[in-house]
């Protein structure tokens, strides 16, 4: 039967068909240990700033290193500007490379203080001004040499590949890269499979090795500057190395220690299961409730690739468990996996935690299998706040961990509804948000679903004066 007046979850003669309560491990409570898990750390609000202002100081210095490097008499050569410009592209162009890999090489500290898809956002909107930068430099200093030496673009562009072995390779790289800008171009990425995808812009750190030597050889900033040239050597290689530790070192690391394998799956709704996965020293992983890990299921056909699902509740030292909901090739496969089966987790990551919110009252609203990380926050806010949830699903059996959230509500004294039925008669506006919430506007906002459900909750909190930074919210895709 379909809901289409909001009931509150924990009603007892709701329509919704109930299950039994079932709480994260109740088939083995003599196993399960009352350990705690370990907090997941705050996140330093000021991280994101000390980011910026170091990129802005680093792009400073390298303007700065190009342009004391031209003379009044290079500048006045022929092709001279040309050159210099094509220069400045160049090497403002491989800084934004650089900043590009930080912001997705998942270094914690940034990653806690702005959140994985703030970060992947940032980095799309850096990317067109790289690689238009990098386009000018291959232009103007091709340009700027046949003028130079009175010859045509083509000409010259062929004695830098065929004299000049650092230029070869470089050349090489920027294919490599104009490879990997089309297919993120939206409409290729469309067409392409996420894994594909990912393959191809793993290219991206052979594009920059291959570009490194021709900059440090070639670059006229550096010839004769050593200064200059150690300096843009240090930059490249701290980014090479927080990429290493960030994303193979420490993950390497925490699978060590914590050696997590599948204890059970089971279907929570159709084509949702829960994994539940035992692993060592559980209690030493902070995390907070809201957080997600990538998963790399060591089974056949899944063990080389790694997807983002969020914990469905806080660890309970040997356990922990997501929830995933079968949309494609890889989610449709976990229902086939054995217990027993070796895991390897990177993270936790995320800021859509507690540590978001700035007051004391929070509305959590989520739809479908987004309820994940608002089941794991309902027992990581602190016992004084004030909580309101609103879960929305087409029909009752896909209200995942119904229960549980209802009961995790009910012992804070919260309110929790369910908007149950198809969109076309279970509206979910900012009248029905408003009259499910009355004070709406005076609470934290966390929204967790569909990107479209998302969407309308955040224009539909905004519209019901919650101020933009009290709204945080988690997309399922990047
Ligand atoms: C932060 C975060 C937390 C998530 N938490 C959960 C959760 O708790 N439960 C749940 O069921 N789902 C969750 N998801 C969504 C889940 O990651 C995707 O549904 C899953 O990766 C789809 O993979 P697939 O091969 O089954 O489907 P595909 O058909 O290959 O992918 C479907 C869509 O999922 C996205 N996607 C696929 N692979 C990845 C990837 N490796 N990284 C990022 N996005 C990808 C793409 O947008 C793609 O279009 C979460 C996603 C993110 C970003």
């Amino acid at each position: 039967m379909t809901i289409v007046e909001p009931r509150r979850l924990s009603d007892k003669d709701t329509t919704i068909p109930g299950r039994p309560p079932r709480p994260l491990h109740s088939r083995r409570p003599a196993q399960a240990s009352q350990r705690r898990h370990r907090p997941g750390r705050r996140p330093r609000r000021w991280a994101a700033d000390a980011f910026l202002a170091a990129a802005a100081a680093g792009f400073g210095t390298v303007l700065g290193e190009v342009i004391t490097a031209e003379t009044r008499r290079s500048l006045s050569a022929p092709g001279g500007l040309l050159i210099a410009g094509g220069r400045l592209a160049g090497f403002s162009g491989a800084y934004f490379m650089l900043i590009m890999v930080l912001l997705i090489a998942r270094v914690g500290w940034l990653e806690r203080a702005v959140g994985q898809d703030s970060l992947v956002r940032w980095h799309r909107r850096v990317a067109p001004w790289a690689l238009g930068l990098i386009t000018a430099h291959v232009v103007l200093v091709t340009l700027g040499y046949a003028q130079s030496s009175q010859t045509g673009a083509l000409r010259q562009f062929w004695v830098f590949l065929s004299s000049y072995p650092d230029i070869l390779a470089a050349t090489a790289g920027f294919g490599l890269l104009a490879m990997v800008a089309v297919t993120s171009v939206r409409i290729a990425r469309k067409r392409l499979k996420y894994e594909t995808w990912w393959v191809v812009h793993l290219y991206t750190y052979l594009a920059l090795a291959l570009a490194f030597a021709h900059q440090i050889a070639t670059g006229a900033s550096f010839v004769g500057h050593p200064l200059a040239r150690a300096i843009w050597a240090t930059t490249w290689a701290s980014t090479a190395g927080l990429v290493i530790i960030y994303r193979f070192v420490l993950p390497l690391a925490r699978n060590l220690r914590h050696q997590v394998r599948i204890e059970r799956a089971r279907e929570e709704a159709p084509g949702v299961y829960s994994i539940v996965c035992r692993g060592r020293r559980l209690d030493r992983l902070a995390v907070s409730g809201g957080q997600f890990f990538q998963w790399r299921f060591l089974a056949r056909g899944l063990w080389w690739q790694a997807h983002p699902y969020s914990l469905s509740a806080l660890p309970r030292p040997p356990l922990m468990r997501v929830t995933i909901k079968a949309v494609g090739d890889h989610s449709r496969a976990i229902a086939r996996l054995r217990p027993g089966t070796r895991v390897l987790i990177e993270g936790p990551y995320g800021a859509f935690t507690h540590h978001a919110q700035s007051t004391d009252r929070v509305a959590l609203i989520a739809a479908g299998v987004g309820i994940t990380p608002v089941r794991a926050m309902l027992e990581d806010l602190p016992a004084s706040v004030d909580v309101a949830v609103v879960v929305r699903a087409s029909s009752p059996e896909d209200l995942v961990h119904r229960d549980e959230v209802a009961t995790l509500v009910d012992r804070r004294g919260g309110q929790a509804y369910a908007v149950v039925g198809p969109r076309r008669t279970a509206r979910f506006d900012a009248r029905a948000l408003g009259r499910l919430i009355p004070d709406l506007a005076r609470r934290d906002v966390y929204v967790c679903g569909p990107s479209g459900f998302s969407a309308g909750v955040v224009s539909a909190a905004l519209a019901l004066g919650v101020p933009r930074d009290r709204i945080h919210h988690e997309a399922f895709a990047f």
